[in-house]
């Protein structure tokens, strides 16, 4: 009970002295990072990702050989050549002998808008623990996409767009930020009528900045990749996705190419599919409409073998 009346003290000491300044940030031992409205701090090692993200590696435990060590302990051999313990790691992926692949864990720190936060926290498997708003005044940093991503919605693809730009894009550009500008000065209001932080943050935009550290083990993560690289992703979480594989390449480079060669850039074929293949491959004449009734699964068997062609 000391030690929270004490903390609640020392919170209420320095959110005062730094409310005079702009935007500020005060973490759990009441270290205050003060930021002005438009700077933008990146922690040592962070790679950039969007118009003020970051993805950074805090910590990494264990490697490829990690995981070929934990595989071969029912027989008690431990490491053998480079080139065996690459055939033992793709082995392992090709034939979804996870287990091995949980003895590697990375911690990330990342700094993503809320809508990006929303996507990433639905993988389970890892370890969470975000930034408070309730502790912490909200620094004024939200996500402005660039002028090239405000593109037309898809007729084909609810998840996504033409790539065709919208009309009249620097309107809508002025729009984010009008949206964005309007929200924080209503949000600086309440602060400083000395309401609740828990309870003024709450009309923030899902564009505002948040921060997490995210512990996962390789094999979630390779779930996570898989997914959230994948077109169907949205762009902007793809973005974070990318920088984590930068990071997640050099620490376990037989992992990474094995797990690009069996999930990342492997095709799944349905029965269905197998035998039109099959027919296709015999040079036979294959009526697609009749075969895969389903125009959803036909668009997207095309695409598969588009993909495979091109
Ligand atoms: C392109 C795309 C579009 C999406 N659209 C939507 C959407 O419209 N609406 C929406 O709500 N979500 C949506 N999602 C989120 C999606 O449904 C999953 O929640 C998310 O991708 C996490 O996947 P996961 O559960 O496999 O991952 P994790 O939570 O990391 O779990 C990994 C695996 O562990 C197992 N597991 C974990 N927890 C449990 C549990 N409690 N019980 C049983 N098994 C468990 C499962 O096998 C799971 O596959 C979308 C995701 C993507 C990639």
């Amino acid at each position: 009970m000391l030690f929270f009346t004490n903390l609640t003290k020392r919170y209420t000491l320095k959110v005062k002295s730094a409310r005079e300044n702009s935007s500020n940030s005060i973490d759990f031992k009441g270290n205050i990072s003060i930021m002005s409205d438009n700077e933008i701090t990146y922690p040592d090692g962070a790679i950039k990702v969007l118009d003020k993200g970051f993805v950074r590696l805090i910590d990494a435990m264990g490697d490829d050989s990690a995981i070929v060590q934990s595989a071969r302990v029912s027989y008690g051999k431990g490491t053998k050549t480079k080139n065996e313990d690459r055939g033992l790691i793709r082995y392992l992926m090709r034939h979804f002998h996870t287990s091995p692949f949980e003895m590697v864990e990375f911690k990330f720190h990342a700094r993503m808008p809320i809508f990006v936060a929303r996507q990433w926290i639905r993988h389970r498997t890892a370890n969470v623990n975000e930034l408070s708003a309730r502790y912490s005044e909200m620094p004024n940093w939200f996500y402005e996409p660039d002028a090239s991503l405000l593109t037309t919605q898809s007729a084909q693809n609810k998840q996504g767009g033409t790539g065709k730009q919208i009309k009249n894009v620097e309107e809508f550009k002025e729009s984010f930020k009008k949206v964005k500008d309007y929200a924080y000065k209503e949000y600086q209001k309440c602060l400083s009528a000395n309401m609740r932080r828990e309870l003024a943050r709450v009309n923030l935009p899902l564009s505002l900045y948040t921060e997490w550290y995210w512990k996962i083990d390789l094999n979630n993560l390779f779930h996570f990749l898989r997914l959230r690289l994948d077109s169907h992703s949205q762009y902007e979480i793809r973005e974070y996705a990318l920088a984590i594989s930068e990071i997640v390449k050099k620490k376990v480079p037989i992992s990474w190419e094995a797990f690009k060669d069996y999930q990342l850039y492997s095709r799944r074929f349905s029965k269905i599919e197998l035998d039109v293949l099959k027919d296709m491959l015999n040079n036979k004449e294959v009526d697609l409409d009749s075969r895969i009734p389903n125009k959803r699964e036909r668009i997207e068997f095309k695409e598969k073998i588009s993909s495979i062609k091109n």
